[in-house]
Order: C-alpha cells, then sequence, then structure tokens
C-alpha cells in the first residue's frame, strides 16, 4: 500500500494548494472538445503556454465548440491561433482529426473503454491524454500518468522511467480506491508535488512529505 500512502499524502497537502489556473483543462469550458483540446494544447509546454493557446481560440471559435467554424479555419490558421502553445502544426492537425472522427455524443455518452479506444486511434491522442479526459469529463476512475507523475513515482520506487504506460498505470490503480474523484485528487496532487518539489533538476527531498517511506531512485 505504498501508493495509497503516497497519494493519501499529497492530497492532503497539496489538494487545497492547488491553484486550477495552472491546470489548463480545469479552466477550460466544460465542453467535451475543449478538455480534450486543452489535453491536447497541453502536451509539452507549460500551463501557461497553453491556457494562452486556450484563450485565442475561444476568442474566434466561442463556446460551446462551434465545429464547423474549426474545421473552416484549416491546418494553417488553426496552427497559427495556437502557435504559443509549440507544436502548433502537429497540434492543429490533431485538433482537425478529433472533430472530423467523434461526434459530440460519442464524447459524452460512449461507453469509457469503447471512446478510450476511439480517442486512442486518433494521431496525436496517447494514453495520458485519452486519460485525462476520461477521467475529468467522464468522471471514469482511471488514472493517467503523465511525466511528472511518473518521475514521482519512479523515484519513489513504484514504477520504472520506461515502464509501459498500461502496465504502471493498471498497477498504480489496483492499489488505489477506484473512486473517479479520489483519483483526480491524486493525479491533481502528484503533478503538483512533481512540480513544486519532486522537481525533475533539483528534488526537495529534506523539505518533502514522503521522504521517511521514499526509495529516493535519483
Ligand atoms: S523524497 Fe525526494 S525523490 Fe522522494 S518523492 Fe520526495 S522529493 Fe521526490
Amino acid at each position: 500500500m505504498r501508493v495509497r500512502y503516497l497519494c493519501d499524502r499529497v492530497i492532503e497537502y497539496y489538494w487545497s494548494r492547488i491553484n486550477p489556473q495552472n491546470f489548463t483543462a480545469l479552466t477550460a469550458p466544460r465542453d467535451p472538445y475543449y478538455i480534450l483540446i486543452a489535453t491536447i494544447l497541453s502536451q509539452n509546454t507549460s500551463d501557461v503556454n497553453s491556457s494562452r493557446a486556450l484563450a485565442r481560440l475561444i476568442e474566434v471559435v466561442g463556446v460551446p465548440v462551434d465545429v464547423g467554424k474549426i474545421l473552416e479555419l484549416g491546418v494553417e490558421r488553426l496552427a497559427e491561433l495556437i502557435r504559443v502553445s509549440g507544436l502548433h502544426y502537429a497540434k492543429a492537425r490533431t485538433i482537425l482529426q478529433l472533430l472530423r472522427s467523434l461526434s459530440r455524443e460519442e464524447l459524452e455518452y460512449d461507453e469509457p473503454e469503447l471512446l478510450r479506444t476511439k480517442l486512442l486511434k486518433i494521431p496525436g491522442i496517447g494514453y495520458k491524454t485519452a486519460d485525462v479526459f476520461l477521467l475529468m469529463y467522464r468522471n471514469h476512475p482511471i488514472f493517467p500518468i503523465d511525466t511528472h507523475i511518473r518521475r514521482v513515482l519512479h523515484r519513489y520506487g513504484t514504477v520504472d522511467l520506461r515502464e509501459n504506460y498500461e502496465r504502471a498505470r493498471r498497477r498504480v490503480e489496483e492499489e488505489l480506491p477506484r473512486e473517479a474523484n479520489y483519483l483526480l485528487k491524486a493525479h491533481l496532487s502528484l503533478i503538483q508535488h512533481g512540480r513544486s518539489t519532486c522537481k525533475a533538476r533539483k528534488p526537495l527531498c529534506n523539505t518533502c512529505i514522503v521522504n521517511p517511506e521514499c526509495l529516493k531512485r535519483l
């Protein structure tokens, strides 16, 4: 139950301190397309940049997402709008493919595992992006593992840095309650822990709340 201990501790410490502004998907309009677009924009960039890109898109497209309007933009204009998020051409192609492939109804009502399979078929949508959507929008009890979480779990001694995503996810989920609310808190609190304490370059082990339990595989 070491993972359960880690998650309980980080939730206890970080959850009340989390600023939603630091998580683009949390501040995105409650629209399935926008939650997915926010998660795509967040790939390989800071939340400041992805939030700025999302704000520009919302300005042009409005809320809820007007699918026709984004498709009309095409790759060039969409990429220009979201340029600040980086990898903007690849992200624009992924967003357009998402809008062409999946209807709002499928995103809202499909059985979660079926929807996951459909999402993973879209180039540019990987496990983490699909799982963040399923957890945050569909309240499906799944545990997305991003780079911060993988680093923390590796150092803590639970998963290996290069371990297959699915195996790592299942192993962590086995130790945690199958409750979306708990998993969301654990997911965001672990990211916060990775950003503020278990940093990539210089982890602050001396002040870390799970120091006694951590294997510190640095
Ligand atoms: S003790 Fe150090 S390596 Fe372990 S979780 Fe804390 S900051 Fe990370």
